[in-house]
């Protein structure tokens, strides 16, 4: 459901703030079942004042049964449809390394491969290489390949078997067919214009045909990475802005870059601040950044990744520890008196399934005019009991402008 070009008609500017806290896969699940999830085992005094004066539910960012990746994930959370709202692969994963792209640029992901003498896949991932290994060839090709037919080339390392190209010139489509055939035996497939009648996207391919030519002809000597597959040929979305659609200024606080640039096709602006060795989730930081630039924005996005690092990692203890480390945090946020909060994640990561999954995530909501509800912790079990009951879908940011203000009935 798209509710954007409704919320731009209904939206209108006031001094009112919201601030939304994505803590990234918070959503688990019991080691056993009957035993508590890492936000029941969490302690966090805070969070449980707050859920008491709070309205609570469970969020399905795109539909039940859907695991989503952390890009849908958000752009539901900030009202985009994730289904008809797409990025593309090779766009994600440049925001990923945060390659800046410009409108027309084309960003594709590519895997290091290896083939048999006959052209053939032998292994698609070339025995999924150290990023170091992964390194040396990137320097390698890029030694050899900086530009076809006037079109420039950047390559970047992403890790082990993955790279991803960039092709910046005017004039290129992207609705062009992936050469990773995803399985071995046969050779990679020919990039294609999917519409043979689309001259952009023709060049698009021929330029990626030719690439993989040349990076063949570099390679040759190379014992295990002597192929490139590549897919999820894509160009920036232009999708529509936040600022316009909810009249709101708006500002990221992320450091990871798939958050700022997935942050930056909506419309805000991400703040300065930027990843740190040894803890690159720095809440200590973000919180700074917060207050920092609270005068000057109305809707803030604030995000923290280690719940889903830990939770993919396997490390429920982790996982609780990086909750009740939030948890601390809270009184600074709740200080800042924002007129409304909304706290939640992008997915569940659950410990015991060491990766995302499709369990709907707990969503706290505090704001003026609230019902009454039965729900005393920020936790799987209690939002269940909340008045914000199952919500799914791209639904959240109507419910945040509304408990700001800012949005005016729909209809006489
Ligand atoms: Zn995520």
């Amino acid at each position: 459901m798209d509710l954007l070009p409704e919320l731009k008609e209904l939206s209108k500017k006031t001094p009112s703030k919201i601030l939304l806290v994505v803590l990234d896969g918070v959503g688990g699940l019991p080691k056993e079942l009957g035993g508590p999830t890492e936000l029941a085992a969490a302690k966090t005094p805070n969070l449980d004042r707050l859920a008491e004066r709070s309205a609570l539910g469970l969020f399905t960012p795109v539909a039940p049964g859907i695991a989503p990746g952390s890009g849908p994930g958000h752009l539901s959370i900030f009202g985009y449809d994730p289904l008809k709202y797409q990025v593309g692969r090779g766009v994600l994963s440049a925001l990923g390394l945060g390659i800046p792209l410009g409108p027309g640029d084309v960003a594709v992901r590519g895997n290091f491969a290896t083939l048999n003498p006959d052209g053939t896949i032998k292994d698609r991932r070339a025995g999924r290489p150290p990023t170091e290994e992964n390194r040396r060839v990137i320097e390698k090709l890029k030694a050899k390949i900086q530009e076809i037919d006037g079109v420039r080339v950047e390559l970047y390392t992403e890790s082990e078997h993955r790279f991803v190209l960039v092709l910046r010139s005017e004039g290129l489509g992207a609705r062009v067919t992936d050469t990773d055939p995803q399985t071995t035996g046969v050779p990679p497939r020919p990039a294609e214009p999917e519409d043979p009648d689309d001259a952009k996207s023709a060049k698009t391919a021929r330029i990626l045909n030719r690439f993989v030519e040349l990076a063949r002809e570099a390679l040759k000597d190379e014992p295990v990475i002597n192929g490139v597959l590549l897919r999820g040929v894509s160009q920036k979305p232009d999708f529509p802005k936040l600022p316009e659609v909810a009249k709101v200024r708006a500002a990221a606080i992320a450091s990871y870059p798939m958050y700022r640039g997935v942050a930056e096709l909506v419309g805000m602006e991400a703040l300065g601040l930027r990843e740190d060795e040894e803890d690159p989730d720095r809440p200590r930081a973000k919180v700074e950044a917060l207050k920092a630039a609270w005068g000057d924005y109305d809707f803030f996005y604030l995000h923290f990744k280690k719940t889903d690092s830990k939770g993919e990692d396997g490390d429920f203890e982790g996982k609780v520890e990086r909750i009740e480390l939030f948890d601390a945090l809270l009184p600074e946020l709740l200080a800042l008196k924002p007129d409304v909060l909304l706290i939640t994640g992008d997915h569940s990561t659950p410990a015991v399934y060491k990766a995302h999954s499709w369990h709907p995530v707990p969503v706290l909501l505090h704001a003026s005019y609230l019902r009454n509800d039965a729900a005393r912790r920020f936790t799987e079990d209690e939002a269940a009991k909340g008045s914000l009951g199952a919500l799914v879908g791209p639904v959240l940011l109507p419910l945040m402008l509304a408990h700001a203000g800012k949005l005016q009935k729909f209809g006489a």
